[in-house]
């Protein structure tokens, strides 16, 4: 059985399971409703919470943070994750012409300042880069994350959709290691196998978090068609393993040795409890390469 946490560092702990908060502001959700999504949630033991500066056109981590100021001590329940750098055009940046990525000293602490004014709190458990940038100096990069642990405003620092060059790249301009890198990680979603990246996670001893680990809900929606052969293995791997298809696809996420942590997208309750009851399942070896080579698309070599 997975562990129910996962020791990141020698003061860091993650709960195995995530809830991320990029799709709050489209749940239509009053700040109680927020509260009590987040507090039941913690109750189960799923404390740590991802965000990013842009989630929601930039308006879900201040959303999040209405319940950490009206529940003082709360904070110090939960560990917050939030990512910097991707610059959105949108209507409150009327200057942005283009989509873009600016890991500079100055946007990255300015962004970090934003986060914690949003979110009420004074300090964020981790910040990650939220994707490579083909231009960005790794030297910036690093003196922001000095500068903004010596603060005391961040106190790890990680990456998202890097590759291990990527993330070897970063690593070595930075004094502390980097402690998780945040990939796209489901059974409709094999890229991290290929590229390379889980097997530098395993020999960096770094636990992945999967965003989209139901592989976004698309497996329940509209387009399902694409996904007949994969769910009907795991229709049948499901009834092996007295569970349905939710079950199956976290039961596959926890197989791995890496240490994955899925990060919930849900807005139900019921769901996060899913998830959380998924803890205690058991895939088989077969019933794992099963699941990949559907995806896959034909049996391993
Ligand atoms: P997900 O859990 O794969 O998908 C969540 C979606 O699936 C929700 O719309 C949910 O709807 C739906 N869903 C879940 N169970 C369902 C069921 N049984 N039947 C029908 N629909 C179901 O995760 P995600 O939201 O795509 O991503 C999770 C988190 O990853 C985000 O919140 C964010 O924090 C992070 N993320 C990071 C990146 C990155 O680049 N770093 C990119 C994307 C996401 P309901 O709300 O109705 O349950």
């Amino acid at each position: 059985m997975p562990a129910t946490r996962i020791q990141l560092t020698d003061d860091l702990s993650f709960s195995t399971l995530i809830h991320g908060y990029w799709r709050l502001t489209e749940w239509g959700y009053t700040d109680k409703q927020v509260e009590e999504l987040l507090m039941k949630g913690v109750d189960l033991g799923v404390t740590t919470i991802d965000h990013a500066d842009i989630y929601g056109d930039y308006e879900c981590e201040a959303a999040f943070g209405k319940v950490l100021r009206d529940n003082p001590g709360l904070r110090d329940k939960i560990e917050l994750v939030s990512k910097c750098g991707i610059m959105l055009k949108s209507d409150k940046f009327p200057d942005r012409y283009v989509k873009y990525y600016d890991y500079s000293y100055n946007h990255i602490v300015q962004s970090v300042e934003n986060s914690l004014s949003n979110l009420k709190t004074d300090r964020l458990d981790a910040l990650l880069l939220h994707r490579p940038s083909p231009i960005y100096d790794p030297q910036a990069v690093a003196r922001a994350f000095e500068d903004l642990k010596a603060s005391g405003m961040v106190r790890y620092f990680g990456v998202s959709n890097f590759t291990p060059q990527q993330t070897e790249t970063l690593q070595s301009y930075c004094s502390d290691k980097l402690i998780t890198n945040q990939i796209e990680i489901s059974v409709a979603s094999l890229e991290h196998f290929e590229n390379g990246n889980i097997d530098y996670l395993l020999q960096q001893r770094m636990h992945p978090m999967a965003w989209s680990p139901l592989a976004g809900g698309k497996l329940f929606g509209p387009k399902v068609k694409d996904y007949v052969d994969l769910l009907e293995v795991m229709t049948k791997v499901g009834r092996r393993m007295e569970t349905d298809i939710v079950g199956v696809m976290y039961a596959w996420l926890f197989k791995h040795p890496v240490g994955i942590m899925p990060i919930i997208g849900s807005s139900r309750m019921d769901r996060v409890e899913e998830a959380v009851n998924a803890l205690e399942l058991e895939m088989s070896d077969q019933d794992w390469f099963l699941i990949y080579q559907s995806t896959l698309g034909h049996e391993v070599p």
